[in-house]
């Protein structure tokens, strides 16, 4: 048998109800706090993510899927996003159609890293950026976006942590400080950071070895060699998020895995998910989107690892299942070529419902009732069809009631709107019943249906 290629994994149909959940979440609330959505390929050139994330980073050096397509041209399966949406943003003018450009992206990213708890080499991300916006507070806004996000999915041991990577002159000085300081680590770095040394030092402070972290311990700290400009803006970003009342630790070590980060920086942690415990970063980039080809317009954004957020919420994938509302029970030729019909009908107004298509016992259609968790079912045989009236069952209280055959489907489905028989989320459903207040007792008498009211 084949099977799945190392580091990649299927969402199973038990998962996805909980995966459009979160998904459907986020994007209402991006879109709430003026975000558009933009859909990149998954594929680029790989020149773009070279020249944007940078030669020295482990997603450039070693992590990358790049392949020569057949007319000779390097490509590369997008490693993460944000490459992608200021080639975008550039490409197509984006930025002379609003000075102020917000966009979010989502979907899967592609690393080659060692696959491991949390850490996949098909893994998916939302993503968003703001455009043209040098002003702090847009680095706080985005936080608040991010921390009510984590608010409404109810996380768990979720901590925030910002620190500031200041201008290319507060980070040149800081530097400065950092090689003496390295030299005298040199016997407890591994060797991927002995390479950094030279290349790009401050990547040592991301390196997940132990003995690497434990070195860093007494680093210099870039909060200490921030400009005037710089550290104002940090300070006024912190000012927000006090205002907002979201709590944030400042870790001066923070710097992320990609080179192009400017000024603020910020990581979502959640504790409970072990060594991989970072469920979002993001920051300012500044000086990316002129690096690409770009006006000099600022920017900064943030990517929400949706595996792990799952993962933190893969207790409740259960409640987000989508069981069908209603099983047909049919005995007979005649009643299972009716309930055939029924099924479409009720499927076409919104309601789930199945039934067996095979000829078997009614002890066994009942068990396949119980099986799929509906919360009722219409039994009905031949003799029900010539008596005009077919059983109607509570799965939950057992209770059984008759419905009229003349006009069933429509009958039923409003009695289930009016008993709300449906999930409380299930908006359609929702809205309906608001709206429709005169329909409700109308829908119990008629179906014979009794709802909690009536
Ligand atoms: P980490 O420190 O865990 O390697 P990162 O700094 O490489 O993360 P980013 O590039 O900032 O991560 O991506 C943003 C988010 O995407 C991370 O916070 C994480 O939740 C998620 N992520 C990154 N790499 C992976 C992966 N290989 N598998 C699953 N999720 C990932
Ligand atoms: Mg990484």
């Amino acid at each position: 048998m084949i099977t799945l290629v190392r580091g990649f994994k299927d969402i199973l149909p038990a998962d996805t109800a909980l995966w459009q959940h979160v998904e459907a979440m986020v994007r209402e609330l991006l879109e709430d706090f003026g975000f558009a959505e933009l859909r990149i390929p998954i594929l680029e050139q790989t020149d773009l993510f070279a020249r944007s994330i940078g030669t020295s980073t482990d997603i450039v050096e070693k992590e990358m899927y790049t392949f020569t397509d057949r007319s000779g041209d390097s490509l590369t399966l997008r490693p993460e996003a944000t490459a992608s949406v200021v080639r975008a943003y550039i490409e197509h003018g984006l930025y002379a159609k609003n000075p102020v450009c917000k966009l979010y992206t989502t979907g899967p990213m592609f690393r080659r890293e060692r696959p491991q708890k949390g850490r996949y080499r098909q893994f998916y991300q939302i993503n968003a950026e703001v455009f043209g916006l040098h002003d702090p507070r847009a680095d706080a806004e985005l936080i608040l976006v991010l921390m009510t996000c984590m608010g409404r999915l109810e996380l768990p041991g979720i901590v925030l942590h910002i620190n500031s990577l200041g201008c290319p002159e507060c980070r040149s000085k800081f530097k400065g400080a950092l090689k003496p300081f390295l030299t005298g680590k040199v016997h407890e770095l591994c060797s991927n950071c002995l390479r950094r040394r030279d290349k790009n030092p401050m990547r040592i402070f991301d390196c997940k070895v132990p003995t690497c972290k434990k070195a860093m311990l007494d680093a210099p700290s870039i909060l200490d060699y921030l400009c005037e400009t710089c550290q104002s803006h940090f300070e006024t970003v912190k000012r927000s998020l006090d205002r907002f009342q979201i709590p944030y630790q400042i870790n001066h070590r923070l710097v992320r895995g990609l080179d192009y980060y400017t000024r603020t920086t910020f990581e979502v942690l959640a504790q409970a998910l072990g060594a991989q415990d970072a469920v979002a970063g993001g920051g300012r980039y500044d000086g990316l989107v002129k690096a690409l080809g770009g006006p000099d317009q600022p920017a900064v954004g943030f990517a929400i690892g949706v595996d792990r957020l799952m993962e933190l919420l893969a207790a409740r994938a259960q409640s987000f299942e989508k069981r069908p509302h209603l099983f047909i029970a049919a005995l007979g030729l005649r009643a299972r070529d009716t309930a055939f019909q029924w099924v479409q009908d009720f499927r076409i107004q919104r309601v789930r419902a199945e039934m067996d298509f095979e000829n078997r016992s009614l002890k066994s259609q009942m068990r396949r009732a119980d099986k799929l968790g509906v919360s009722y079912t219409l039994i009905v045989g031949d003799r029900e069809l010539d008596d005009g009236a077919v059983v109607f069952r509570n799965m939950t209280t057992k209770e059984q009631e008759n419905v009229p055959v003349q006009d069933l489907v429509e009958l039923v489905v409003l009695g289930l709107h009016f008993s709300r028989m449906r999930a409380p989320r299930d908006k359609f459903f929702c809205s309906y019943f608001l709206v429709s207040g005169v329909l409700f007792g109308v829908g119990c008498q008629v179906s014979g249906v009794r709802c909690k009211k009536h």
